[in-house]
């Protein structure tokens, strides 16, 4: 290689805008470019560009340039009078006819790169559509076409008082250009969809264009068509799950050249690019999938608050159960907290009943998996002919250990998180900081002798609601039982004209979706969720119980919620049961004040793995030895390293430790300083990840 592998660093000023390309022309004719590349090196490298190419090359374009023994797509970042290596290549070829990428994308992906430990390259790689991150030019991508949903007009409603003071505040916001972030909290069914399209109205009216994300790509098209029936078909721009790669950057181009679009899609949709972006909204913001899962692991929330930043517009972030992060930023006043605490038309919120297991008289007849309360509620339900949901946030693989007479739950003293059961080795550990200990025989709490290793998973309800009921027409909605891509959508629309009685599912079937028919939902288990080994295991929980039960009731018949639990006395259990946010982040927050965790620290998670156990496990002490010895005066604790919740997967180990930190910043650097001291053998990889969730 005879690039210079270490970093330079491009200062932004030499990043043209529109007004400055007289200044690139002349920086053109230094001669060398600054280039990187979607991989994990860092970069920018130096390339010459020959005189033949000087009128084309410009900063935002992709190049074609060898790159060791390797032709690749270079994205350039910017242009050099000199170079410090001695055998500087040519540029091969100009792909673009247009740069893809305007200064504030070249500076938001650097801050991404910047944040999330990514290369430059790797963070604009993942702005762009698929098939403008290899060499694919514009003119092969144009032949597909984008498909057109039906409209059906629904008219603009008039807002109810809440929603109408909400209103006001965003707009006042976009009218002054401020960047503002609001935290729309408001319980569910308060309308605050509604509040999103009158704001976006706002926002057309004054000539600027919105994004709005939602949480998963299979609930666009249900959002989508009330964004196109309200704005019409030619305004609406969206990203599907159906699309092909083709299809994904005709949208994009087209999208460019508009002066103002609406834009709907998952998390990537951030980074569309629209002209003259005014709002941002961002729909369920408490949800998972908002973080990025493959490097760069970026938080479209953070991205999206720094976008907004940088080119002035507003950002609503809305949900009936804000996370921790976001609510105690609106407390500190960061974001303006705005609240639409009533459901609309009147509806009242479902009654919701916590059965305490504890008490449950169980045999070889009645496993552990029904109550008779949820029993009986079932066969009401579908004596009426209404729909039932139950509900299991089932992530199979964690098994705990409790105790059926009192509810105890053994976990980590240090930690404060549930200790997880291995098979293997028969005993219990603690996944932040690898404590082990024997599964206690007897209760520590209560001293009785039912212990008990708890994990039930959606399948076992199936075939035990089956066999209670064996005339109900039942379906199941979980990642294994939706291999196929458009299975999601089958089973939603056949419930929804009312050809299944019962929907079983995890999480998935908590999402933002209304069936005016469902009047019982009935959580299996809250004590799956209460006791992941997680920091957020409380959080998840009530936010759970809150969508869940969010489901009954939506349409003019009354719901009710039926939860299921060993610890009907916890905090977040009793909050859910009284619908209050308030009082649950009141006991939350303090709780991570308390322990330590965000949001008055932040976390960031180093995973290593390898195909050999002892490889992987060397290589994460050495690298925690590195970043240890690195340390001078900071405050960074390091936890760990020990084995992932599931240890072994696809055939590689995995070790993991986490850096916590009150200050971002300082983990951030100390963590660089580690990776760049550490030699990494073949056949180990390293993934960092900041703010995991
Ligand atoms: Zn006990
Ligand atoms: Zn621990």
């Amino acid at each position: 290689m005879t690039n210079d592998t270490s970093f330079h660093s491009v200062s932004l000023e030499n990043i043209p805008s529109e007004e400055s390309d007289k200044i690139q022309m002349t920086e053109r004719e230094l001669g060398f470019a600054k280039i990187v590349f979607g991989l994990p090196v860092e970069g920018p490298f130096d390339y010459r560009v020959p005189e033949g190419l000087k009128s084309s090359v410009e900063i935002g374009k992709r190049v074609w340039v060898n790159f060791g023994k390797r032709r690749l797509v270079g994205f350039v970042v910017g242009f050099a009078r000199e170079s410090d290596c001695d055998d500087v290549k040519n540029i091969e070829a100009v792909i673009d006819e247009y740069p893809l990428l305007d200064d504030k994308m070249l500076e938001l992906t650097k801050w991404i790169s910047q944040r999330y430990l990514c290369s430059w390259g790797q963070a604009i790689a993942s702005a762009l559509p698929a098939g403008l991150r290899h060499g694919k030019t514009q003119m092969q991508t144009r032949s597909a076409a984008v498909e057109d949903y039906d409209l059906e007009d629904c008219d603009e409603k008039s807002p109810t008082a809440h929603q109408s003071r909400a209103l006001d505040e965003i707009t006042r916001a976009i009218d002054k250009k401020a960047s503002e972030v609001f935290l729309l909290h408001g319980i569910t069914g308060s309308g605050k969809t509604e509040v999103y399209l009158q704001a976006i109205k706002k926002a057309k009216g004054v000539g600027r264009s919105s994004i709005v994300l939602v949480p998963e790509i299979a609930l666009t098209p249900q959002t989508a068509e009330r964004f196109k029936s309200r704005f019409g078909n030619e305004n609406v721009f969206v990203f599907h799950s159906k699309m092909l790669d083709s299809q994904r950057f005709l949208l994009w181009h087209k999208i460019r050249s508009q002066k103002t679009a609406i834009v709907v899609g998952a998390r990537s949709a951030i980074f569309s690019p629209v002209k003259n972006l005014g709002l941002i909204v961002i729909d369920e913001e408490h949800e998972n999938t908002y973080k990025q899962e493959d490097a760069p692991r970026y938080n479209t929330k953070d991205v999206a608050i720094e976008r907004a930043r940088l080119q002035g517009a507003c950002v609503i972030l809305g949900s009936a159960t804000p996370s921790i992060e976001s609510y105690y930023s609106a407390q500190k006043k960061e974001f303006k907290l705005l609240k639409l605490p009533e459901r609309i038309q009147q509806r009242g919120l479902p009654l919701v009943s916590v059965v305490d297991m504890r008490q449950q008289k169980r045999s070889k007849q009645r496993p552990e998996i029904f109550s008779f309360a949820l029993e009986q509620e079932i066969g009401n339900a579908l004596q009426k002919k209404e729909q039932v949901m139950l509900f299991l946030n089932r992530r199979g693989f964690s098994t705990f250990v409790h105790c059926r007479k009192c509810g105890h739950v053994i976990s980590c003293k240090s930690c404060s998180v549930t200790l997880t059961f291995h098979k293997q080795s028969g005993k219990l550990v603690c996944h932040y900081c690898n404590n082990k200990t024997e599964p206690p025989s007897i209760c520590p709490k209560c001293q009785s002798s039912y212990m008990g290793y708890f994990g039930i998973g959606t399948q076992r309800i199936e075939n035990e609601v089956s066999r209670l009921f064996p005339e109900a027409r039942i379906a199941r909605m979980d990642t294994d039982a939706l291999s196929k891509r458009d299975a999601h959508q089958k089973i939603l629309s056949s419930f929804k004209k009312q050809q299944i009685d019962i929907l079983i599912g995890t999480q998935m079937i908590a999402k933002g979706l209304d069936f005016p028919n469902v009047t019982l939902v009935g959580v299996v288990s809250a004590d799956v969720s209460l006791n992941l080994p997680d920091f957020r295991s409380a959080e998840r929980t009530f936010n759970l119980l809150t969508q869940v039960g969010g489901r009954a009731g939506r349409g003019q018949l009354k719901g009710r919620v039926i939860v299921q639990t060993y610890s009907p006395d916890h905090y977040a259990i009793e909050s859910a049961k009284h619908h209050d946010y308030d009082e649950f982040y009141k006991k939350e927050i303090e709780n991570r004040k308390c322990t330590d965790f965000p949001p008055f620290t932040n976390i960031i998670n180093v995973t290593v793995r390898a195909k050999k156990q002892e490889k992987a496990k060397d290589a994460i002490l050495e690298l925690k030895n590195l970043v240890d010895s690195a340390k001078t005066d900071s405050e960074v604790e390091i936890l760990g390293p020990s084995p992932c919740i599931v240890e072994k997967m696809r055939g590689q180990y995995r070790w993991s430790m986490l850096l916590r930190s009150r200050k971002i910043d300082e983990s951030v650097n100390l963590l660089k300083k580690g990776l760049s001291k550490f030699k990494k053998p073949s056949g180990v990889y390293v993934a960092v990840d900041v703010d995991p969730l």
